[in-house]
């Protein structure tokens, strides 16, 4: 897909900030962050778990900085991993110095809970002087005791006027590298603060839904506030924070975006149909049969699972491959087009055999290359199974009959 001609808002105009080697803001591609669970003094754990959110689609990795073995693990981890890495900071000083001294890519700092102004200002000269940017991390549920005071609780309002702090002394120091994000559990704060948060910076802003819970209901909120400011234009990098295995949380961040238009497609994306009163298979088993058997292979390909071949290969007539199920086979289809007929217990099979073909040799190519019988079978068995059931299979235009005659007077 070509992610400039999307018709989401535009995006609002952001100063851009490199965090290692992704850049963050400006036209930068949004990016997917995650955070890791792992002590982080356990080198290999922690490192195993980074590998696995990169490969899940993480661009950037958080890791707590809570004491000095945490810090001494980010020494041997920062080298080894394959993003750059956030430490995270809470009230102490200390292990945003350490963590620094670690060479860790980024800081985020909890303005709620590190407060005093001189050692915001110690923390941020050091940042400015070994080129390390800051996210200001504000987050409802710990905020300044005095801001929350000011204003009454947790509100929009709040929430950016303790980034507008933190943020003056940062720039006291002449430090201004920084990403804010003003996150709270309920979507429809945290959406008003970015909103407003916009507004008011031109800094990039990091997304999130802080403690959304764990699946599905989190992935639903995170993605309630996240896809809403994204479309608005808001938004410049984004964390799910799910009480999941974090892997979850780097696939659902990708997948949001790839589902969005904005960013290219890395992976699998599998649609199937709901299923009705037409499938002709289990379509729930083989989509998830699909799903983990095509997932493994890691091929940037979408692909459809239809419950008939009725309606299927015309509903999924946009995927790069997909299949409908007739008479007990099932028929392949390329861009709406059938191309093949296998029995109804090779349809994984086939489907991740002509998969790994289109990714090979394109799509025109797989094409050309054509069963041209498929599409015989395939009317035969739509004419069969419209026979066999009726157009109306869901007895729609029964009910409706019923319905006029009860709704006449
Ligand atoms: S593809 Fe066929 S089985 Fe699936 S929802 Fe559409 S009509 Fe029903």
């Amino acid at each position: 897909m070509d992610v400039s001609a999307n018709p989401l808002s535009p995006r609002r105009p952001t100063r851009q900030i490199s965090v290692g080697s992704v850049k963050v803001g400006g036209d930068a591609p949004i990016s997917v962050q995650s955070m890791t669970t792992t002590k982080t003094a356990n080198v290999e754990a922690t490192l195993e778990q980074i590998y696995a959110l990169a490969a899940n689609g993480a661009d950037i990795v958080r890791c707590t900085c809570n004491d000095a073995a945490a810090a001494e693990g980010l020494a041997h981890i920062v080298p080894r991993s394959p993003v750059p890495l956030v430490a995270d900071i809470h009230f102490h000083v200390e292990m945003a110095l350490a963590a620094l001294a670690a060479g860790v890519q980024g800081l985020r700092l909890n303005p709620g809970n590190l407060r005093k102004p001189s050692e915001i200002k110690l923390v941020a000269s050091e940042a400015r002087d070994r080129g390390v940017p800051i996210r200001i991390g504000v987050n409802a549920g710990s905020l300044h005791p005095e801001i929350y005071e000011q204003f009454g609780g947790a509100t929009p309002e709040a929430l950016v006027e303790s980034a507008r702090r933190e943020l003056a002394y940062f720039e006291e120091v002449g430090f201004s590298d920084v990403k804010i994000s003003v996150k709270a559990s309920s979507v429809s704060t945290m959406i008003a603060a970015y909103r407003l948060a916009s507004e008011t910076f031109d800094h990039p802003l990091h997304l999130g839904v802080t403690e959304a819970g764990p699946l599905p209901g989190g992935l639903v909120k995170g993605t309630a506030g996240i896809a809403t400011l994204l479309a608005e234009g808001i938004g410049d990098t984004l964390r799910y924070s799910l009480t999941a295995d974090p892997v979850e949380e780097a696939r659902a961040g990708r997948q949001l975006l790839e589902a969005l238009g904005l960013r290219e497609r890395k992976g699998l994306d599998l649609i199937a149909c709901p299923s009705c009163g037409r499938a002709e298979v289990d379509v729930i088993k083989v989509a998830t049969e699909a799903q983990t058997a095509l997932e493994a292979l890691g091929l940037p390909i979408q692909v459809a699972v239809m419950g008939c071949v009725v309606n299927g290969p015309g509903e999924a007539r946009h995927a790069d491959l997909g299949i409908a199920a007739g008479k007990h086979r099932g028929h392949l289809f390329i861009r709406g087009e059938i191309v093949g007929v296998v029995p109804e217990g090779d349809m994984v099979a086939a489907l991740v055999e002509e998969a790994k073909k289109i990714v090979a040799e394109g799509v025109e190519a797989r094409l050309a290359a054509r069963d041209v019988s498929a599409a015989d079978a395939a009317a035969a068995d739509r004419a069969e199974l419209i026979d066999d059931r009726g157009v109306d299979v869901n007895h729609a235009q029964q009910r409706i009959a019923e319905i006029r005659r009860r709704a006449t007077p």
